[in-house]
């Protein structure tokens, strides 16, 4: 067998085969020592015979030889006849002469040459032959010669043989029933290890092991593989906690990822979505999603480009909701925010798409009109959206009517540049106001020169202060119950050296405008206390002094400290001052008025709300200011008592000022039938020109000293 493919074969097959040609070998070598050693034998017993014979017919023959007695001789020879194994006989003479010879029927064969000198047995493949000395009296005569078979000695050896095979056979049997059953007591555990191995092999389950107890080597083995797999399972398991722990870690590490990146995602979505935001804010207004001034801005300025190069016109509509403020104020700014978003809709829904509708914050909007082929153009949309607010705004429940005032300014005629039409528009808008409102105006030149009166009347306002052109004017307030001046009003007076007396009606708005109301309302306060301390130290002791504040005093932060260092400075008591401030002036910062005006209160400085009802206050806000004193503006007292509506309204104040617990005075009274009704209402406190318009402080002392009130020869008790 090839060693390769005995390599290949099953170790019980190689240990059977080991173990039987193992015994088969030592068998045969067995066999062949048994039968080397019985031919041996055999032959010894075959020679023993065959001298034995040969020694017979050399003693029988040795005198037949002696005497050359031929017959005898051949009769000695002739027993042979009976010996079945000789093939032939002879006897030699010294000479090497046969002298007797026999042959056995049927054998063909030559005398050998007899070597007379030596005994000699000589064993052939097939046949043995003996020379041995005829002797006589110790003397050699001559030679037999036997010739015999081996029969005897194939016989037995094919005996042998035959029992040889045989016993090998059986032998070969049994050596191979016993090595089948033995050699699995080396094999079996071999092959439990083996299809452990495998199996663990094919399904990696080191928890499996081989079963085996012996204490030799295969003992060994198995006890040393289970070790390994010990090991083994343990690194295994080691090895599988730390890649279910690693695992574990990578989903984790994979969720913080994804995550992580979806957070990211959402960040830069985030971002970007705040920064469209942000620049949808920056261009866009909160309110109405219109576009806001700085878009409106680059719009003029594109559309302005473009007019340039194709000489073409734009226009530009200034619109101001006409008394806005007055909804805004009484109705609430939840009402005047949803107004503004159905007015900017209105608007946008009456403008050609081209065409910008911007809110520029308040009750402000601008309208770009890009591509006009004429002023009227403009005109007509202007008109346009005059018309578009003729219909009510309803909200819950209320029926709004709103107007607007429309300024409108052309490029190339009126501006070359955006910020001087907006200007332009911006003034027109104003004229449109003073002229009646719910109107469109087209901006002129004299416009123009209006408004640089204004700037004039800013710039000279500056110095008015120093140059000592401002002066206090004084209009006293009287109670008709006592018939006595109770306090003065002090009214503000500009002598210009060009201009003559300027209304603070007019100068006024531009001082607030300017911020020179600041400076000039401290020395307001000033004098009007210094005054007052004069009129008390000439023993007018409970004369009062009111002082008109304006919205931008009340929003200067450090107020309340102006009025307490005029107070100090005139060392006056607070309690004979009263400040008057207009609804519309307290509603346009209502939480810093309601703080301030709390503070002026807790020093002792009497509130008055002035020019009462033409802010359609509402009785909330009236509730949350710190107010001691009603003023009845004289817009409502001017037709009394011939306007009934007016009566009403005078009426409706009166109550609401004394269910509020709240002290009246009525202004403006100028002659007698007003004085009557207001008395008869219960007013006893009253200011008008019926007693006296406002004057210098002078006068007001002459009045005081004389106790002589003008005009009250005219009053009706
Ligand atoms: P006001 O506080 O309501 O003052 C009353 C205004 O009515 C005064 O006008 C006064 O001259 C006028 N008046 C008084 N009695 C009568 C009358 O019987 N008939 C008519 N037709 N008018 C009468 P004036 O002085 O022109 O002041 C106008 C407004 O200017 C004031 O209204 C006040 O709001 C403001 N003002 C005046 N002085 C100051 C000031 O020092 N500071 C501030 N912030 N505003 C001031
Ligand atoms: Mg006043
Ligand atoms: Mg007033």
């Amino acid at each position: 067998m090839d060693m390769r493919n005995f390599g290949n074969i099953s170790i019980r097959w190689k240990l059977t085969i080991l173990i039987v040609t193992i015994s088969s070998v030592s068998l045969l070598l067995a066999s062949l020592a048994f039968i080397t050693s019985d031919r041996i034998n055999t032959q010894q017993t075959v020679s023993n015979n065959l001298a034995t014979m040969a020694e017979i017919i050399a003693a029988n023959s040795s005198a037949a030889l002696l005497f050359r007695d031929g017959v005898a001789a051949q009769e000695t020879l002739g027993f042979l006849r009976s010996q079945q194994h000789i093939q032939a006989a002879a006897i030699y003479e010294m000479d090497n002469t046969i002298f007797a010879s026999y042959r056995k029927a049927g054998i063909d064969m030559e005398f050998p040459e007899s070597d007379i000198q030596t005994e000699n047995i000589l064993f052939w493949g097939d046949h043995v032959e003996l020379f041995i000395h005829i002797n006589y009296q110790g003397e050699q005569i001559g030679v037999v010669y036997l010739r015999s078979n081996m029969k005897a000695v194939h016989d037995r050896l094919v005996w042998f043989l035959g029992i040889v095979a045989v016993v090998l056979l059986v032998s070969l049997l049994v050596t191979f029933i016993l090595s089948a059953r033995l050699q699995r007591i080396i094999t079996d555990p071999l092959l439990r290890l083996s299809a452990i191995a495998r199996q663990i092999r094919i399904e990696k389950n080191y928890s499996l092991r081989v079963i085996g107890e012996s204490r030799d080597e295969l003992g060994n083995l198995i006890t040393d593989f289970n070790a390994m797999l010990d090991e083994i399972q343990s690194r295994d398991d080691e090895l599988r906690e730390n890649r279910t722990r690693l695992e574990e870690r990578v989903t984790q590490r994979t969720k913080e990822l994804e995550v992580a990146n979806s957070k990211l995602a959402t960040s830069k979505e985030q971002a970007e979505c705040v920064a469209r935001r942000m620049k949808y804010h920056a261009h866009h207004d909160a309110l109405t999603g219109l576009p806001n001034r700085t878009l409106l801005n680059d719009r003029i300025t594109t559309e302005l480009a473009h007019a340039r190069r194709q000489q073409g016109m734009i226009a530009v509509l200034f619109l101001d909701l006409d008394r806005f403020k007055i909804i805004n104020d009484s109705l609430g700014h939840a009402v005047g925010d949803q107004m503004l978003r159905v007015i900017a809709r209105r608007l946008s829904n009456n403008v050609r798409e081209e065409d910008t509708v911007a809110r520029l914050g308040g009750d402000e909007f601008m309208v770009l009109l890009p591509n006009i082929s004429s002023s009227s153009d403009a005109g007509r949309v202007a008109r346009k959206v005059i018309d578009c607010l003729i219909d009510p705004i309803s909200y819950n429940g209320h029926k709004l009517h709103i107007t607007t005032s429309i300024g409108i300014s052309v490029y190339p005629h009126d501006g070359t540049d955006s910020e001087t039409l907006i200007k332009h528009a911006d003034i027109s808008m104003y004229r449109a106001k003073e002229l009646g409102r719910n109107k469109a105006v087209y901006f002129t030149a004299e416009m123009n020169a209006g408004s640089r009166k204004q700037l004039a009347l800013e710039t000279s306002l500056r110095q008015a202060i120093e140059k000592n052109q401002l002066k206090l004017f004084y209009q006293p307030k009287i109670d008709i119950s006592r018939n006595t001046i109770i306090g003065v009003e002090a009214l503000l007076r500009w002598k210009h050296p060009d201009m003559g007396m300027i209304s603070p009606m007019e100068f006024i708005p531009v001082a607030e405008d300017s911020g020179l109301i600041v400076p000039i309302g401290e020395w307001v306060l000033k004098t009007a206390f210094a005054q007052l301390k004069q009129w008390h130290k000439a023993g007018h002791t409970d004369l009062t002094v009111a002082v008109n504040l304006s919205s931008v005093q009340l929003a200067c932060s450090g107020f309340e400290e102006v009025v307490e260092k005029a107070l100090q400075h005139a060392d006056l008591d607070a309690g004979m001052t009263e400040l008057e401030i207009t609804e519309n002036a307290a509603m346009e910062n209502l939480g810093s008025a309601i703080d301030v005006l709390g503070k002026l209160k807790n020093l002792g400085i009497t509130i008055a709300m002035d020019d009462f009802g033409t802010g359609y206050s509402s009785l909330s806000y009236l509730r949350q200011l710190p107010i001691d004193v009603v003023k009845i503006d004289q817009s409502f007292v001017r037709e009394i008592p011939d306007s009934h509506e007016d009566v009403l309204i005078a009426q409706a104040i009166i109550a609401m000022a004394q269910s509020l617990n709240l002290s009246l005075i009525v202004e403006g009274v100028e002659n007698v039938r007003q004085l009557n009704f207001f008395r008869q209402q219960g007013c006893n406190i009253v200011q008008g020109f019926l007693f006296s318009k406002p004057v210098e402080a002078g006068e007001i002392s002459r009045m005081l000293t004389a106790q002589s009130i003008p005009g009250t020869v005219n009053l009706v008790k």
